[in-house]
C-alpha cells in the first residue's frame, strides 16, 4: 500500500514539476519521499530558487505561506490546512497591530513563525537558525521589538543585552518540556549532551549542552565524539539523526502536559506537523488542492522583511 503510494506520488512529481519540502518535524515517511528536508531558513532559502511549477510543502501554513511569499509564481500546496502552529496563532495582526502603535519607533523583528499580516508588519524577520545575527544586523542602540516567541525573544536578549520589547507569545510544544525528564535522563544516561531549541523555557535552555535551530542541533549530533543524546525539540527530528548517526542513541524528552490534549501521553509531539500523511500527499498533488492563495498586497508587504532577513544572512556569508 504505502510503496504503491510512494510511487503514485513520484509518478505525479514528475509529470508536474513538482517537489516536496519537508520540515524535519514530519512523519518518517513523508520526510523519505521530500526532495529537500530542511529547518525554516533552509526551507525558506529553498522555496526561493528552484525550478519546479508546484511546491508542495510539507510542514505548517506559516511556512507553506512564506514559500508563496517568495514565489508567488508558482503553486504552492499544503496538504492538509488545519496544519497550522499554535507559536503563530499566539500573536494576532489585530493585537500586535496594537502593540506597535502603542511602542512607536522600534525596530520590529518578527519570527518566521508568524501569520504573513504580522511579518507585513514587520521591518525584518528571522528564523532560529539567524535570530542573533539579525538582532545585531542592527546599531546597538537602536530599540527592537521582537515577536511572538517569549522564549526566543528571551534567549536573544540574554545573549546580545539589547533594549528588546518581547511579545508574550509561545509554542505549546517547546514551552511544555519537563526539566525534571532531563535531569532524570541525565542521570540515567552519565555523559549524554542536551540538545536545546531556542523556543524551549530558560529553566531548559540552562541544562542545554547547545541551543540551536533544528538544523544545528542536527549538525552537532554529527560533529560531537558523543554518543548519547537528550532532545528537547519536537521528536521527528530524532529521524535524521538517527539515519545520519546509526550508532549514536537518541533520547526524546518528555512533556509536563501532554500532546495534543490526551493527557495519558508526555511524547511532546507537534500535532499539526503530523496532520500532513503521504495519503494526503497524494490527493493534494493529484487534485492540486488545497492551495495558499493569498492576495497580492499581502505578498507584497511580507515579502520585504522576508527578503532583507535572506539578504542580511547572504551579507552574513560572504
Ligand atoms: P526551525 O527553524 O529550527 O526548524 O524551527 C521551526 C519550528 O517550528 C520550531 O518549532
Ligand atoms: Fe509551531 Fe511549535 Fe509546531 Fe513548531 S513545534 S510548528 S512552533 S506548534
Amino acid at each position: 500500500m504505502t510503496t504503491s503510494l510512494i510511487k503514485k506520488i513520484n509518478r505525479l512529481k514528475k509529470e508536474k514539476n513538482a517537489i516536496i519540502l519537508a520540515h524535519y518535524y514530519q512523519n518518517k515517511e513523508v520526510q523519505d519521499i521530500a526532495d529537500f528536508i530542511g529547518d525554516s531558513l533552509a526551507l525558506s532559502q529553498k522555496a526561493e530558487k528552484n525550478d519546479a511549477d508546484i511546491i508542495l510543502f510539507a510542514g505548517v501554513k506559516f511556512m507553506a505561506e512564506t514559500a508563496k511569499i517568495l514565489s508567488p509564481q508558482k503553486k504552492v500546496l499544503l496538504p492538509d490546512m488545519e496544519a497550522g502552529c499554535s507559536l503563530a496563532d499566539s500573536c494576532k495582526a489585530e493585537d500586535f497591530k496594537i502593540f506597535l502603535e502603542k511602542n512607536p519607533g522600534r525596530t520590529v523583528i518578527s519570527y518566521v513563525n508568524t501569520t504573513a499580516e504580522i511579518k507585513a508588519l514587520s521591518d525584518v524577520t528571522c528564523t532560529s537558525s539567524n535570530a542573533l545575527e539579525i538582532v545585531n544586523s542592527f546599531p546597538k542602540d537602536q530599540k527592537l521589538i521582537f515577536g511572538p516567541d517569549r522564549n526566543l525573544g528571551n534567549y536573544v536578549l540574554e545573549k546580545t543585552g539589547r533594549d528588546i520589547l518581547i511579545w508574550n507569545g509561545a509554542c505549546h510544544v517547546h514551552d511544555d518540556f519537563s526539566a525534571d525528564s532531563i535531569l532524570q535522563l541525565k542521570r540515567e544516561y552519565k555523559g549524554a549532551k542536551v540538545l536545546v531549541h531556542p523556543e524551549c523555557k530558560q529553566e531548559i535552555r540552562e541544562l542545554a549542552d547547545i541551543i540551536g535551530s533544528t538544523a544545528a542541533l542536527l549538525n552537532y549530533t554529527s560533529e560531537s565524539p558523543a554518543s548519547i543524546f537528550i532532545v528537547a525539540t519536537e521528536p521527528g527530528i530524532i529521524y535524521q539523526m538517527e539515519k545520519k548517526n546509526p550508532n549514536k542513541v537518541f533520547l526524546p524528552v518528555k512533556s509536563n502536559k501532554s500532546c495534543s490534549g490526551n493527557f495519558e501521553c508526555d511524547c511532546n509531539e507537534c500535532e499539526y506537523m503530523k496532520l500532513i500523511t503521504l495519503e494526503k500527499i497524494y490527493n493534494c498533488l493529484l487534485n492540486e488542492t488545497p492551495e495558499i492563495v493569498m492576495e497580492e498586497s499581502l505578498i507584497k508587504e511580507a515579502y520585504k522583511p522576508i527578503k532583507k532577513m535572506l539578504d542580511i544572512c547572504e551579507n552574513i556569508k560572504k
